[in-house]
């Protein structure tokens, strides 16, 4: 597949040659797109800049009409949408449908909210005086996505900015650059007005410049590791620019000795090994009640050992490869420095890396401790590392004990310690015997270096609003 970029209504394919976009499943090329840089990037912004004018002007219901085109033009597609996503990210099929699905909710959830973007009149202290509230989009939203989530972290963006009247120029991640593009021609096919919506792909360090540095950009959304996401609010102070930044997680899953096991090991499951563990609100570690310790991680380790590795275009995959080969490495480097502090393997361990694919097998660690690197450090992998905890008030203390509060999870089903737990986790997402919380209409985001602001729910428009205070002396 060859992608373009798409800037100002008009595809390209100017840059500095080509990015090969690589299939982890195979090691074979399955696509390039421009290799695109400065000029790229500021002719997108400039067209925004240009297209803001006038979409900034339209009604919210003329832009949630549209949305709901791309919105239903998506899921007609989904199934190819989903094979070019399962071709160059290399999660299952049913994964890649499921994501589309999911980006769609986001499309016709904002296309829906931004109808009610009211503004306030607030009654004031002085005779004479009006005090109105305004809610005006930003302008010009520029954003940056990474691999995991090709479509929905793209779209859980770009819905609710254009919803708002912002106008958008995506730079989706270098690995996985198609699924991008594809959704750009649906949404070219919705009809979305010239400049209005661009896309470019290549350079990061080079794209991300023109976007912290271009006097026209007004907003910058973000989605990716802590460190990057620092990078570009240092970046950002001189222009000042609005921001979104969903960064990295390391969450923590509490099983407490009343909850009920099923649930438990099925919430851990879906947490853990979602898209082979690379997603950032991925359980990272798991402390379960010492009193049901060895048989919780008995059934975890039978339901691991049923799950299927391999290819994500074959039926009935449930684990497709790491997406690369720093991510294979970055698995089998948590698991020996594991192995090596006195954990034990109890299922997998190990995997295969060859020719450019790159399969590690899920894996369940037991005798877990705070200072293996699978404690601290994001595993972006399917491996699940097991400690014991004695009390509630010790669980919660370990699962704190981090620089990220992204997304946590536990289960009971005591009222009284499922309060106690989900009030005291310092986490912006909290699963309560639920291991996949996510939802268009909820906000979604994190506390502490995980982030600034939320995606989803009406926290998710607000992020492409400005408040403006009108006051009227009559
Ligand atoms: P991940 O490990 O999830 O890919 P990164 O933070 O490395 O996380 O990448 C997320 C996104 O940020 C990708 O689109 C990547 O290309 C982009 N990116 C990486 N470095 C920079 C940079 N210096 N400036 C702007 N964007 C960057």
């Amino acid at each position: 597949m060859e992608g373009k970029n798409y800037i100002n209504g008009e595809w390209s394919t100017a840059g500095d040659g080509v990015i090969e976009v690589m299939n982890p499943a195979t090691g074979e090329k399955f696509g390039t797109v421009p290799n695109g840089g400065e000029t790229e990037a500021s002719a997108a912004v400039d067209a925004a800049a240009e297209a803001f004018k006038s979409w900034s002007k339209t009604t919210v219901y003329e832009r949630a009409s549209l949305l709901m085109k791309w919105h239903d033009l998506l899921l007609e597609n989904k199934q190819e949408v989903a094979e070019i996503m399962t071709k160059e990210m290399g999660k299952p099929l049913a994964e890649a449908v499921g994501e589309i699905e999911y980006s769609a909710s986001f499309i016709s959830w904002f296309a829906e909210e931004a109808k009610r973007s009211n503004g306030r009149l607030i009654p004031a202290s002085k005779e004479g005086k009006r005090i109105q509230v305004l809610k005006q989009p930003v302008g010009v939203v520029v954003s940056i996505t990474p691999w995991n989530f090709p479509a929905a972290m793209m779209a859980r963006k770009m819905a609710p900015a254009l919803a708002a009247g912002c106008t958008f120029v995506a730079k989706p991640a270098k690995l996985t650059p198609l699924t991008a593009v594809r959704m750009y021609e649906l949404a070219e096919e919705a009809g979305f007005p010239k400049g209005v919506i661009n896309l470019v792909t290549g350079s990061a360090s080079k794209i991300g410049r023109v976007f912290t540095s271009h006097p026209a950009v007004r907003k910058l959304t973000f989605t990716g590791s802590t460190e990057i996401g620092k990078e570009l609010m240092k970046q950002s102070a001189d222009s000042m620019l609005n921001l979104s930044l969903e960064l990295g997680g390391h969450a923590p899953i509490i099983v407490c000795e009343d909850a009920n096991m099923d649930l438990a090991v099925e919430g851990v499951m879906a947490s853990k090994f979602r898209n082979a563990g690379q997603t950032c609100v991925c359980g990272n570690r798991i402390y379960v009640q010492r009193s049901i310790v060895e048989e919780f991680s008995q059934r975890l380790q039978e339901a691991t050992a049923k799950l299927k590795v391999g290819n994500g275009m074959d039926e009935g995959v449930q684990i497709g490869p790491l997406v690369d080969q720093d991510g294979y490495e970055k698995s089998a480097r948590h698991v020996q420095d594991a192995v090596d502090k006195g954990a034990k393997v109890l299922v997998g361990g190990d995997g295969r890396a060859e020719n450019g694919a790159f399969f590690y097998n899920p894996t369940v660690l037991i005798n877990a401790t705070q200072d293996m690197l699978v404690m601290n450090e994001e595993t972006f992998g399917p491996v699940a590392p097991i400690m014991a905890f004695d009390t509630d008030e010790e669980a919660v203390r370990l699962a704190n004990d981090t620089r990220f509060g992204l997304a946590a999870y536990f289960f009971t089903d005591s009222l009284t310690r499922g309060t106690y737990i989900a009030e005291n986790l310092e986490y912006g997402i909290v699963g309560w015997n639920d291991g996949a919380p996510s939802s268009a209409q909820a906000p979604f985001g994190g506390m502490k270096e995980s982030g600034i602001g939320r995606e989803g729910g009406q926290e998710g428009l607000d992020a492409f609003l400005e408040t403006k205070y009108i006051s009227i002396k009559l």
